[in-house]
């Protein structure tokens, strides 16, 4: 018996998750562009570009600046396990999962590694940071500047100037924040800044971009073992994306040409353009969210990350059956919680093309729908309302100002 395997016919979803995000028609024709190979001449101009369009991104003119073949975790490891070599202290400042993932992948690297925690859904204090590191010689500090579990954003200034004292490198994940949130590598001095092609960037996943301070290139000189890892040895695989070009392995080309447009969109918006856009449609998100009356993990607005924001689910209300109900009648996706706040939180992503006007409409009307139908009350279209006047209010504002 041979068994028979159709055609691919996924839904048409709506990914309003913390990742990956809906992506542009123009990046899907991107993706089927013919293939060349990986050390044709015409690809590495490709590759010229592509560097191009990330240093753009990143704000910064560091030699070693690419897209590592790898998902955000990817650059996670690439960080971490370049610059610490086993006995190194180092401090990561832990507030949720993905910050606790770069905690898990340095311990892995070295047993003198320091973990500054904050509770789910606030940053960590900068001041804790400060006086673990008192003292010590301390080689990096790595933390999350958008932590994707529970949506909250970490200033990176305060950071650097601890950083600064200790004599230390400053590795920033901004897998969740890049490309919708102010980051500007060489002005702020991030040594190592990474992040994921699918969330704000809005290409598919499987890319994670990274860019590394000439500071952070001189620990990598002065290293005494080899890095662990083969593949997210950094200075090899800058023998592929340096002036070289020499074979390192087969990078994933349609990816590229898929992440080169997504990035072109990007510049073409403007990063100024693209952060207010990504700020106002989360206010409005909030406000439809607030006059439903639902509650925010995050209190302290200042600590909000403008893509993910993460609603406290209502009592009496079951996490599974709003998120499959908006999935089967609306075609939308959201994300439930993980660890502790697992089965307490819904967390919505507007993330690069998803940081749409129209979506979040529609978002807070379909959610109404699932909340009503659980017997959770409101005004008839509160939602959506309060986000219709948030989106007028910051219009005349932003019109009597110009
Ligand atoms: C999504 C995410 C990651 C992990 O990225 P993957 O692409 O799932 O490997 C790491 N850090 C942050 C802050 C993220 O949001």
């Amino acid at each position: 018996m041979t068994q028979h395997v159709g055609e691919l016919t996924p839904p048409v979803r709506l990914m309003l998750t913390p990742g990956p995000s809906s992506i542009d028609p123009r990046v899907y024709r991107a993706m089927a562009t013919p293939l060349v190979g990986h050390m044709d001449p015409w690809f590495k101009g490709c590759m010229d570009e592509t560097q191009i369009l990330l240093r753009q991104i990143f704000q910064t003119e560091n030699r070693i600046t690419m897209p590592l073949s790898a998902s955000g975790s990817g650059g996670i490891e690439a960080a971490v396990l370049n610059t610490l070599e086993e006995g190194d202290e180092a401090i990561v400042a832990v507030n949720g999962v993905f910050s606790e993932r770069m905690y898990e992948i340095a311990t892995r690297a070295s047993s003198n590694v320091i973990k500054v925690e904050a509770p789910y859904g606030k940053p960590v204090d900068v001041e804790d940071v400060r006086r673990a590191g008192k003292g010590k010689k301390i080689k990096i500090i790595g933390f999350a500047h958008g932590e994707t579990s529970t949506g909250v954003i970490t200033g990176i200034d305060s950071y650097r100037k601890v950083a600064d004292e200790l004599g230390a490198l400053l590795i920033v994940d901004t897998v969740a924040s890049l490309a919708a949130v102010p980051i500007d590598v060489d002005k702020q001095r991030v040594d190592i800044c990474f992040s994921g092609s699918q969330k704000a960037i809005s290409a598919p996943p499987g890319m994670s971009p990274i860019t590394v301070s000439p500071a952070a290139e001189e620990i990598f000189r002065k290293r005494k073992t080899k890095v662990q890892s083969w593949y997210f040895d950094l200075t090899t695989a800058m023998n592929y994306w340096g002036k070289d070009r020499l074979y390192h392995h087969t990078p994933p080309i349609s990816l590229i040409f898929a992440l080169r447009e997504a990035m072109r969109l990007v510049v073409e918006e403007g990063l100024e353009a693209r952060w207010e856009r990504h700020r106002v449609n989360q206010l409005a998100l909030i406000a439809g969210l607030e006059a439903m009356g639902l509650d925010l993990l995050v209190k302290n607005p200042a600590d909000r990350l403008p893509t993910v924001t993460a609603v406290m689910i209502p009592g009496g209300v079951d996490d599974a059956k709003v998120r499959n109900q908006l999935l089967d009648e609306f075609n939308i996706e959201i994300a439930g919680g993980f660890g502790p706040v697992k089965g307490k939180i819904w967390r919505v992503g507007l993330m690069g093309y998803c940081s749409q006007k129209p979506f979040v409409l529609l978002f807070l009307s379909a959610l109404e729908k699932c909340l009503l139908d659980q017997g959770f009350r409101m005004a008839n279209g509160a939602g959506a309302a309060a986000a219709i006047r948030s989106y007028s209010q910051v219009e005349t504002a932003a019109a009597v100002s110009r």
